[in-house]
C-alpha cells in the first residue's frame, strides 16, 4: 500500500525529472547520439538529483523509493533520451543486489558511495562465450586462502568503462548439477588485474559505454563475495533482473511514447492534397493502435513493478511486461517513422533515434526469446493437468 507521503514524493522526484529532461536532455541527446559521446555531465546531474541511490534505503543515503516510483523516473528519462538510462539502469541492479543480498558490512561499505554515484558501477554478466547461457559461463574465481583469483572475461558490459564496481558473476565451481550452483556473486572493484577492455561501437544506445571487462589473475577478498555465500549467484542475479526488466519496460514505454508523441504532432502539422495526414483514416488507425499499445505496456509494466514492491518474485509478471513493451516499442517507432514519411528517416529529427533504440529492449536484461521460454515454463507448470 502506497502511503500518503510516498505519493508525494514520488510526484515531487517526477516533477525534478521532468524539468531535467526538458531542460538538460533534450538539447544535448542528437549530438552526444551522433558523436557516441558520454555524457558526463549530464550524469553527475543524475548524481546530485539522487538517481542513483533511488533504491537504495534511505539510512545508507539513497532515496529508498519504490520500484514503481523507479519505473516511473525511467520512462520519463527515456522520453528525452533512452541512453540517459544507461549510468543508472545495470548500477542499479548492482544496488539492488547488495541492499537485498549483502551484509551488514557489505552494505555501510558499498551503498553510501553508490547511493550518490560517487561510485559508479554495473553488472557484469554476459561472456563471449554467450549472454542467454548463463550457466555456461567461462570466468573462473579460484579459491586461495582467504582470497579469490578470478581469470575470464566479460562482454557488452554497461558502464565497463565509466565504472568502478560491479556485480561480478564468475564460477567457483565448474562442477556442480545443475552447473548455475558452481556460480557466485561478487562486489568487484577495478584494481590490479580487472580493467576495461574495448569498447562496441552501437546501433542505438550510443553514448553510453558498452565495453568489455577483463579479469587476469584479480585478486578479491572472500569479504567482496556477495551475502559471503557461493553459489547462490544465479538466484541473486536472477532476483535483480526482475527490476532490470521492469527498467527495460519502463524504457520502451518512455522510447514508444516519445516516438507517438512526436507522429500526432506531426499528423497535424503535416499537409497533403490540402488536408493534414492526421485526417485520414490510415494515419488515425496507426495513432490510435500505437497508444493503444502503449497503454496497455504500461499498465503490464506498473503491475509488475507493484507486485515486486508488495515483496513478490516477479519473473512472470516482469517478463511479460519486458516482452511485450519492447516488442510494442520497436513497433510504434516504426510507425512513427512512417507518419513522418522521408523526414522520419533523417538525422534533423529525433524519431530515426528512437527506431536505433528500440532493439536493444528487445535483446537486453534477457532476450525476448527467453522471456517467452521462462513465461511459456510458468504457465505449464501453473495449468499442468
Ligand atoms: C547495448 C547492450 C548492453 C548490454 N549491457 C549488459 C550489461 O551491462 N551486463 C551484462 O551482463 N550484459 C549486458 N548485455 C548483454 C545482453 O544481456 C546479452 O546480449 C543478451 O542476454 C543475449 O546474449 P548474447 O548476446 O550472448 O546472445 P545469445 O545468447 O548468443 O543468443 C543469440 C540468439 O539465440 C537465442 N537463444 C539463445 N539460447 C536460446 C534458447 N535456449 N532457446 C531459444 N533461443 C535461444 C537468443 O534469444 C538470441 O536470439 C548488453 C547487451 C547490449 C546489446
Amino acid at each position: 500500500m502506497t502511503t500518503k507521503q510516498q505519493l508525494e514524493i514520488r510526484s515531487q522526484l517526477l516533477s525534478v525529472v521532468r524539468d531535467f529532461v526538458k531542460q538538460d536532455v533534450i538539447p544535448q541527446a542528437a549530438e552526444h547520439d551522433e558523436q557516441d559521446s558520454y555524457p558526463s555531465e549530464l550524469a553527475d546531474q543524475m548524481a546530485d538529483l539522487g538517481l542513483f541511490g533511488m533504491t537504495v534505503p534511505e539510512e545508507y543515503g539513497g532515496l529508498g523509493v519504490d520500484v514503481t516510483t523507479f519505473a516511473m523516473v525511467f520512462e520519463e528519462l527515456s522520453k528525452g533520451w533512452m541512453s540517459i538510462t544507461g549510468p543508472i539502469g545495470s548500477h542499479s541492479m548492482l544496488t539492488w543486489g547488495i541492499t537485498k543480498y549483502g551484509t551488514k558490512d557489505q552494505k555501510e561499505r558499498w551503498l553510501p558511495d553508490l547511493a550518490t554515484g560517487k561510485k559508479r558501477g554495473g553488472l557484469a554478466l554476459t561472456e563471449p562465450g554467450g549472454g542467454t547461457d548463463v550457466s555456461g559461463m567461462q570466468t573462473y574465481a579460484q579459491k586461495d586462502g582467504e582470497e579469490y583469483v578470478i581469470n575470464g572475461s566479460k562482454q557488452f558490459i554497461t558502464n565497463g568503462k565509466n565504472g568502478d564496481v560491479f556485480m561480478l558473476l564468475a564460477k567457483t565451481d565448474m562442477n556442480t548439477d545443475p552447473p548455475h550452483k558452481g556460480i557466485t556473486g561478487f562486489i568487484a572493484e577495478k584494481g590490479p588485474g580487472f580493467n576495461a577492455g574495448k569498447d562496441f561501437n552501437k546501433l542505438g544506445y550510443r553514448g553510453v559505454d558498452t565495453s568489455e571487462l577483463i579479469f587476469k589473475d584479480y585478486r578479491i577478498s572472500s569479504d567482496d563475495l556477495l551475502g559471503k555465500q557461493e553459489g547462490n549467484g544465479f538466484y541473486q542475479v536472477m532476483d535483480s533482473l526482475e527490476t532490470g526488466r521492469i527498467n527495460v519496460a519502463a524504457r520502451a514505454i518512455g522510447v514508444a511514447q516519445a516516438a507517438f508523441e512526436a507522429a500526432i504532432k506531426y499528423s497535424q502539422q503535416r499537409e497533403t492534397f490540402g488536408r493534414p495526414i492526421s485526417s485520414r483514416q490510415s494515419i488515425q488507425n496507426m495513432l490510435a493502435d500505437m497508444a493503444t499499445k502503449i497503454h496497455a505496456a504500461r499498465l503490464m509494466t506498473m503491475d509488475a513493478a507493484e507486485r515486486k514492491d508488495q515483496g513478490d518474485r516477479v519473473d512472470q509478471e516482469a517478463g511479460m511486461a519486458k516482452l511485450y513493451a519492447s516488442e510494442i516499442c520497436s513497433e510504434v517507432t516504426l510507425d512513427a517513422m512512417r507518419i513522418h514519411g522521408g523526414a522520419g528517416y533523417m538525422k534533423d529529427l529525433p524519431v530515426e533515434r528512437y527506431y536505433r533504440d528500440a532493439p536493444l529492449m528487445i535483446i537486453g536484461e534477457g532476450t525476448n526469446e527467453i522471456q517467452r521460454l521462462v513465461i511459456a515454463k510458468n504457465l505449464l507448470k501453473r495449468y499442468e493437468i
